[in-house]
């Protein structure tokens, strides 16, 4: 059975939204915001990731620019 790597994972975690339980479990985290038509805080930069806007339309803008 293969081991959660959650503190190797936070390591590499940019995200900034501290009460999140989340944080470190990238299968939950991206179930989440797939759910929820987002995507998790690692797929956008530093800047742009603290405004907690993860929406496809924020992806697609910010990488458009
Ligand atoms: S990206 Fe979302 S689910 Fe993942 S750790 Fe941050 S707030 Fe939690």
């Amino acid at each position: 059975m293969a081991e959660c790597k959650i503190e190797k994972n936070k390591e590499m975690c940019n995200c900034t939204y501290e009460p999140c339980a989340r944080k470190g479990m990238c299968c939950e985290c991206l179930h989440y915001h797939r759910k929820n038509g987002q995507l998790p805080a690692c797929y956008f930069p530093n800047d742009i990731e603290k405004s907690f806007d993860r929406s496809i339309e924020n992806f697609i803008k910010t990488y458009k620019a």
